[in-house]
C-alpha cells in the first residue's frame, strides 16, 4: 500500500480557473469544483455553472477569495471513477502550488457524493478540508437549500477547526466525516446521516463546531493515486431471500477482482449466494462482507495470521467493519489497485 510520497497530476488538462479580483487577495482563498446535481439543476436541461452558484449568494465573496473551476455538469450517477482520479489529482496538485487554498469544496449530486467524498478522504490527505456538498431541493424551487449548504461550506472550508479532517460532507447545516456518512432518504433536506459515528459537527448560525477531536497531526493520503495503476472491475451483490448464485458467477465471469455482499444482517447470504462467493474466492476473487441493514459492522471474520496462510491464488474474504457496501467496494477497488496484501486487510477495513 502506498502511505506517502508526492502525488503527481495524472494526465490533467490544463484547467479553466476564475481568477480572484486583487480586492480579494487578502483572504483565505477556497477552490470551488462545480460537478452539478440538484445543486445545479433548473429543470429542463438547464443547469447554473459553479460561478453562478458562487455570484447568486449575497456576501460569499466577502468570506474568502473563492475560485471556481467548472469540473463537470453532470447528475452524480455520471460521475466515474476517472473523475475521482482527477479530481483527486488536481487538489494533490493545487496543494503543492503558490498560493495554496485554504480548503476545497466540491459541489456534487446527493445521491452518490457519499462516495466522492469517501473516496477523497483516502486519496487526498494534507491540512486543508475537502468539503462536498449539494441540495436536496433544485436550484429554481421554493426553499432551495443549495444556496445555504454552499455558504456553509465555505465556512467550514476557513475555518481553523476543519484543518487536518479531510474530506467531509456538510449538508443541512451538518457535517458529517466521509467514512460516516450516508444518503438514507430520497427525498428530506435531513437525508444525510451518520448511523453509527454520529454527526461530526455543525455549521451553526454563530460558528462552526466539531463534536470530536481533530487528528493530532495532518495525514498523508493512505493511497497515494501517482503509484498506483488501473481499477480493478470490484462489483456488489445484493443478499436476500432467494438470492442464487447467478450474480457472483456473472460478475466473477466479467473480470471481477473483487466482490462486496450486501449481506444480511451482520453479513449472510442464501446458501447458494454463499457456495458462489467461496467458489469466487477460489478462483482470487477478494470477497469483503458489508451488511445491507444500514448500520452496524460486520466484523473480521478472518484473523491476519489465517490469511498469511492462505493457498497461493486464494482471494480473502473479509469483514467491512462499518463500511457501508458502496464505500466497502472503493476501500477494495483501492486496496487491489495498490497490491495491499491480504493480511492487511482487517487493519486497513478496520482503521478510521
Ligand atoms: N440527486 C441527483 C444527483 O445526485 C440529482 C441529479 C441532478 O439534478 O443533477 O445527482
Amino acid at each position: 500500500m502506498a502511505l506517502r510520497g508526492a502525488a503527481i497530476l495524472l494526465g490533467v488538462a490544463a484547467p479553466v480557473v476564475a481568477q480572484p479580483t486583487t480586492q480579494q487577495a487578502a483572504r483565505p482563498r477556497v477552490h470551488v469544483f462545480a460537478t452539478g446535481g440538484t445543486i445545479s439543476n433548473l429543470g429542463n436541461d438547464q443547469r447554473r455553472t459553479g460561478s453562478e452558484l458562487v455570484d447568486g449568494i449575497a456576501g460569499l465573496r466577502d468570506m474568502a477569495t473563492i475560485t471556481v473551476e467548472q469540473f463537470r455538469n453532470v447528475p452524480s450517477g455520471s460521475i466515474t471513477h476517472d473523475d475521482w482520479r482527477r479530481l483527486a489529482g488536481r487538489i494533490r496538485q493545487l496543494q503543492q502550488g503558490p498560493d495554496a487554498p485554504a480548503g476545497y469544496i466540491i459541489t456534487h449530486g446527493t445521491d452518490t457524493m457519499e462516495e466522492t467524498a469517501y473516496f477523497l478522504s483516502l486519496t487526498v490527505g494534507g491540512c486543508e478540508p475537502v468539503i462536498v456538498t449539494g441540495a436536496m431541493r433544485q436550484a429554481n424551487w421554493a426553499g432551495a437549500d443549495g444556496p445555504s449548504n454552499l455558504r456553509n461550506s465555505v465556512r467550514v472550508a476557513i475555518a481553523p477547526a476543519s484543518r487536518g479532517r479531510g474530506a467531509m460532507v456538510l449538508m443541512n447545516d451538518e457535517i458529517f466525516a466521509a467514512r460516516d456518512v450516508t444518503k438514507s432518504n430520497t427525498t428530506r433536506l435531513s437525508a444525510f446521516t451518520a448511523p453509527d459515528a454520529g454527526v461530526l459537527g455543525l455549521a451553526d448560525p454563530d460558528t462552526v463546531v466539531f463534536h470530536r477531536p481533530a487528528p493530532a497531526a495532518c495525514q498523508p493520503p493512505r493511497f497515494d493515486l501517482s503509484t498506483i495503476g488501473p481499477f480493478p472491475r470490484v462489483d456488489v451483490v445484493y443478499a436476500h431471500i432467494g438470492a442464487d448464485s447467478v450474480s457472483v458467477d456473472a460478475f466473477v465471469n466479467a473480470g471481477a477482482k473483487g466482490v462486496v455482499v450486501a449481506g444480511v444482517g451482520r453479513g449472510g447470504t442464501t446458501p447458494s449466494m454463499g457456495r458462489a462467493l467461496r467458489r469466487a474466492t477460489e478462483r482470487g476473487v477478494t470477497v469483503v462482507v458489508s451488511n445491507r441493514t444500514g448500520s452496524g459492522r460486520v466484523g473480521m471474520w478472518s484473523e491476519p495470521e489465517s490469511l498469511d496462510s492462505l493457498p497461493a491464488g486464494r482471494g480473502a474474504m473479509v469483514g467491512a467493519t462499518d463500511l457501508n457496501p458502496q464505500k466497502a467496494r472503493i476501500l477494495l477497488m483501492l486496496a487491489l489497485a495498490a497490491h495491499v496484501e491480504a493480511r492487511a486487510l482487517p487493519e486497513l477495513f478496520n482503521a478510521r
